[in-house]
């Protein structure tokens, strides 16, 4: 990974600039690198990150505090400053979402053959309960749209070229008028010759059928980090349907479905499970086998454990996705196991130590019980 710049001179402010000062630095820089003003160009968007990463840090007081102590350290794993920010897993084109949704996005408004991001297209996978605990690397197939090599992604036969629309003149609407009961209206529709795109291809590219792309079966390499839940997605930014008019492609979401485990359950960060002792140990204490994600540990049980005891295993839960070093807890039931074939000198043995305990009564009455014979 290349060297990070210095947030402070990414925004262009001082180091004891303002909350507001910070926040134009990032409303002139976010709108100049946004995507939907840059599409296609690969260092505005790094730019466009680069100042939503360093906004995300600086805007937060708790985190430009640790900035400023302990450098970009403070948000690397195993950081000084504790507690990992992964920024590779944050959607910064929503972080600008709401400065710039009005201006960009703005849905009726937005000019038909302006550049238009690709939709998002879903996928998903399945993975296995240990898996979900240690991460996976996962290949998944899907079919992607691909600017087809013959036209060049025109969609006009080689040698030809699309022509401006006529009905629109290439503006890929068109205005109607209305003579209603209340005067005139006017609305403004997508051009129904060239539906919107402002061009009309006369000889179409005969590879891809004038739509300038060629569908085709992809292997996309899926990282699913530790922690990842049932449920859960991952995106994979650029691997949806490629955009419009020049507009980055959409994005990918993986959803990825855990198969249940046999022992353990699942619930947020934290596991459950139940283990076997015997009533021996229940009684007298001793070591008893929990097997954990991590593999088995020995728990020393108290003496006089009464079945359905739960402990808790710190640290021995789920992942965080954020940081793999942060775990959620494993609680374990302990359940007495009730020996259920005995072969005749223990079942005398067992006779015994009951008639000296003094069977269902309990112990005092088996004491009163010795005492008056
Ligand atoms: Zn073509
Ligand atoms: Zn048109």
């Amino acid at each position: 990974m290349a060297e990070k710049r210095d947030y402070y001179e990414v925004l262009g402010v001082s180091r004891d600039a303002s909350a507001d000062e910070i926040k134009k630095a990032y409303r002139t820089l976010g709108k100049k690198y946004h995507p939907d003003a840059n599409p296609g160009d690969k260092t505005a968007e790094e730019k466009f990150k680069e100042v939503g990463e360093a906004y995300a840090v600086l805007s937060d007081p708790d985190k430009r505090r640790q900035y400023d102590q302990f450098g970009h350290q403070a948000f690397e794993n195993g950081g000084m400053g504790g507690g990992g920010f992964d920024f590779n897993g944050m959607d910064f084109t929503d972080l600008f979402g709401d400065l710039f949704g009005g201006m960009f996005g703005g849905g009726a408004r937005r000019n038909p053959t302006g550049p238009q991001k690709g939709a998002n297209l879903r996928a998903r996978i399945r993975i296995t309960f240990d898996e979900a605990m240690k991460g996976v690397d996962k290949e998944l197939e899907i079919t992607l749209k691909e600017e087809c090599e013959n036209c060049h992604g025109t969609g006009a036969k080689p040698g030809t070229s699309a022509t401006t629309c006529s009905k629109c003149g290439g503006k890929g609407q068109v205005a109607y008028t209305q003579q209603t009961l209340f005067g005139m209206t006017r609305s403004i529709q997508a051009c129904p010759d060239c539906r919107g795109t402002g061009k009309i291809i006369k000889d179409k590219c005969p590879n891809c059928y004038g739509s300038g792309y060629i569908s085709r079966r992809k292997k996309i390499q899926v990282s699913v980090p530790a922690g990842i839940d049932d449920g859960q997605s991952i995106r994979i930014s650029g691997k949806g349907e490629p955009g419009e008019n020049g507009g980055p492609r959409g994005d990918l979401y993986v959803e990825v479905s855990v198969s249940d485990h046999p022992i353990f359950q699942r619930d947020g960060m934290d596991i459950y499970s139940t283990a076997p002792m015997s009533f021996a140990t229940a009684t007298l204490g001793g070591e008893i086998r929990i097997t954990t994600i991590d593999g088995d540990v020995i728990y020393d049980v108290k003496p006089g454990t009464q079945t359905e005891t739960r402990i808790r295993l710190k640290g021995k839960g789920v992942p965080s996705v954020r940081d793999k070093n942060v775990r959620g807890d494993h609680y374990v039931t302990l359940i007495v196991q009730v020996p259920t074939k005995l072969n005749s000198e223990q079942k005398e043995l067992l006779k015994k130590f009951d008639e000296a305990m003094g069977g269902n009564a309990g112990p005092e009455e088996g004491k009163k019980k010795r005492f008056f014979k």
